[in-house]
């Protein structure tokens, strides 16, 4: 057993409950050191003090963790373990995770500094609704006949790739984990999975129930560490045949490069994004307000496809500036757990610190600071949801990525000049149009460089629905059917009927 572990007595206002786990790398079923015996420091967002420790993985626990997922690959799993069984073992994690529903999304609160409402009915609702998603397909994986000729009977099987890496990123742990998780086991591929090592904790806890559902030791391993270390070892290893990577642009890069000098290995890339919110002159004002904030604010703004560029039609432009700052002024920050907040802290110090850099860039490079600016209080990561206006398109604020909780807020003359403006990007993972004229919504969305575009929505992802990006948002798509191509390989089977072949 390993030396780490988490308890946790949750006495808040909307859950009094507690939580007790080992926190060690989770191989074969058990939980262990890493193989060096080193810990990582889990802080608290709200304190900024340390939450707990985590195991620290090493690459030696990456291949002993790949070993593990190939043995339950032979025997236990792939191809020896029928759709309809791997389907009902995904049914029994679902149910537990439902029945630890609250004790998930406390985590989530407490580890990444999310709110525990929003954890809770955002992010583990749709873990569990994804994880049932996917075992519905599980059997229901089809190859197909092929029509040849008379003298042949050809028919491809779709098979599990093998060892699968995931690589988490600690905006979603929960969710992403098993965005990537369910299609890979519905498919008959075991995993190593490596949570964040900002936010590791529900990942964790979730490693529980997989053995309390049942499934065989070695189908789902999780390697805890850093990026450098475990993160590499799980990119170069010559036994995992796909990685699923969610996480920066410049990382996915290396997660590229690396698949590549190894063993040539298939890759799936979440990428960053700096998606284009556009308000046309006929939009309900009041609406889009709420919508562009939520896109953009949700999660302390901690979201791949946030609506962070904000772009709005001359003619309603100073009607819809003053709904949307209102509507932000209006967000209540505080302790994740309180009832009624909406906004909590950054996830870590070091987002912390590069949110406050892009807010001082922002500032000197000359925009106009509509609302918040600052941090909140003196302890924890709180920072105002903030708004620039007044800025251009040459601006860092404007160009860049920020991964937290600040909007800037740009005109355009006409549709054509919105497509063109929205799309001056190199990211391409989500747009949101908002207009009442729907065949104007229609026209525009489908002009949009992006992988996912909302019409009178914003940032609500489906498990139904593929997510992705293009440009340098990505490759490959989660959720929905599409995913599952990631995670099988195709193998052709030709049957020779009755063609005859001499020779001599
Ligand atoms: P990150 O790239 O620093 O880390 C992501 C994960 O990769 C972590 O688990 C980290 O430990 C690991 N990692 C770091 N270096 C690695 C390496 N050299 N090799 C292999 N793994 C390595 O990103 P982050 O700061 O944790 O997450 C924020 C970024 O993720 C943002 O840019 C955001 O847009 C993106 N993101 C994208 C999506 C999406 O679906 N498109 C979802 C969430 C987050």
């Amino acid at each position: 057993m390993p030396g780490t572990s988490f308890s946790y007595d949750f006495s808040s206002k909307v859950y009094t409950g507690k939580t007790s786990f080992k926190t060690g790398v989770f191989i074969n079923n058990e939980f262990r050191d890493g193989s060096e015996g080193t810990t990582i420091d889990i802080m608290n967002p709200v304190t900024g003090g340390v939450l707990t420790q985590i195991s620290e993985g090493t690459a030696q626990d990456v291949d002993t963790a790949v070993q593990a997922a190939k043995a339950a690959l032979a025997t236990t799993w792939g191809l020896k373990c029928p759709g309809a069984k791997r389907s009902l073992l995904m049914n029994k994690l679902a149910n537990l995770m439902e029945e630890h529903h609250d004790e998930l999304s406390a985590l989530e609160a407490v580890d990444v500094g999310k709110t525990f409402n929003w954890a809770k009915n955002a992010d583990v609702a749709a873990a569990i609704a994804t994880i049932r998603y996917y075992a519905g397909w599980a059997d229901k994986i089809l190859g197909q006949v092929i029509e040849t000729t008379e003298a042949k009977l050809a028919y491809t099987r779709h098979e599990p790739i093998g060892v699968v890496g995931q690589i988490l990123p600690w905006n979603f742990p929960l969710l992403i984990m098993c965005w990537k998780l369910g299609p890979a086991l519905a498919t008959g591929n075991t995993a190593v999975i490596k949570p964040a090592e900002v936010a590791p904790l529900s990942c964790i806890r979730m490693c529980e129930l997989i053995v309390e559902a049942g499934f065989p030791a070695g189908v789902v391993n999780m390697v805890t560490g850093y990026g450098h270390t475990v993160g590499t070892a799980i990119t170069a290893h010559n036994g995992i045949e796909m990685v699923s990577f969610t996480g920066s642009t410049f990382t996915g890069g290396k997660v590229m490069e690396n698949a590549a000098n190894s063993n040539i290995k298939d890759v799936t890339l979440e990428l960053g994004g700096k998606g284009p919110c556009i308000v046309l002159e006929d939009a309900d004002i009041d609406k889009a307000a709420n919508w562009a904030a939520f896109g953009v604010f949700w999660s302390q703004g901690q979201v791949c496809c946030a609506g962070s560029r904000i772009f709005v039609q001359e003619s309603i432009y100073e009607k819809f500036i003053a709904r949307f700052t209102q509507v932000v002024r209006s967000i209540k920050a505080g302790d994740p757990f309180g009832e009624s907040i909406w906004h909590g802290p950054q996830a870590s110090q070091q987002h912390f610190d590069r949110i406050m850099g892009y807010i001082q860039s922002g500032k000197d490079e000359g925009a106009t600071v509509a609302v918040g600016g600052n941090r909140i209080g003196t302890e924890g990561y709180f920072i105002e949801p903030t708004v620039f206006t007044d800025v251009n398109p040459n601006m860092r604020v404007v160009k860049e990525e920020i991964f937290g909780p600040v909007a800037v807020v740009l005109k355009f003359k006409d549709q054509a000049d919105a497509i063109r403006q929205g799309n001056d990007t190199e990211y391409g993972l989500s747009a949101a149009i908002f207009s009442e004229n729907i065949t104007k919504a229609i026209e525009t969305a489908h002009q949009m460089q992006a992988g996912m575009t909302f019409i009178n929505c914003n940032v609500s992802p489906e498990c139904q629905v593929p997510f992705g990006g293009i440009k340098k948002s990505g490759i490959g798509r989660e959720l929905g059917e599409y995913a599952l191509r990631s995670y099988y390989t195709v193998k052709a089977v030709h049957v020779n009927l009755g063609l005859e072949m001499n020779i001599g």
